[in-house]
């Protein structure tokens, strides 16, 4: 589930709008920062997380949203951007060689043409990381 972003870290570049397959955000004219408009809709795939270049989105693969969180917590135990360090990613940036992300917006374009927004292939790369990084413990 998505949980929030760091308004004083981000930057207003949208990309977590763009790629975010659910259609979680919401964009205003002079509002910098995208807004949680659809929490329900969060698939907890993390592109957002990693695809951000201001490390300011935190999502937890919980299917509600946490009521007591303690965001400066969280933000200084650097989770906002454990996810995408593991994964290799860097500033919103894959490491060389590294198609996840890629794969998944073309996944989500199939998707788009098909005419329906169907949840990501449980067999995706981005998705089994995901789980395997739960697995470890590392979110
Ligand atoms: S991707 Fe990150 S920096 Fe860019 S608008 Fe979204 S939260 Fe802000
Ligand atoms: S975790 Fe995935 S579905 Fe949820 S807001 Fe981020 S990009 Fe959208």
């Amino acid at each position: 589930m998505i949980e929030f972003i760091a308004e004083d870290r981000c930057i207003g570049c949208k990309k977590c709008f763009d790629v975010c397959p659910g259609d979680v955000f919401d964009v205003a004219e002079g509002r910098k920062t995208p807004v949680i408009a659809r929490e329900q809709d969060c698939e907890s795939c993390r592109q957002c997380a990693i695809n951000c270049p201001a490390g300011a989105i935190y999502v937890t693969l919980l299917s509600t949203r946490l009521t007591d969180l303690d965001r400066q917590a969280v933000v200084a135990a650097g989770k906002l951007t454990a996810y995408a360090d593991w994964l290799g990613w860097k500033d919103g940036v894959p490491p060389p060689g590294d198609r996840s992300g890629a794969m998944y917006r073309y996944e989500e374009a199939l998707r788009e043409k098909r005419g329906h927004r169907n949840p990501p292939d449980p067999a995706d790369r981005v998705r089994r990381q995901l789980y395997e990084a739960r697995d470890r413990n590392y979110i």
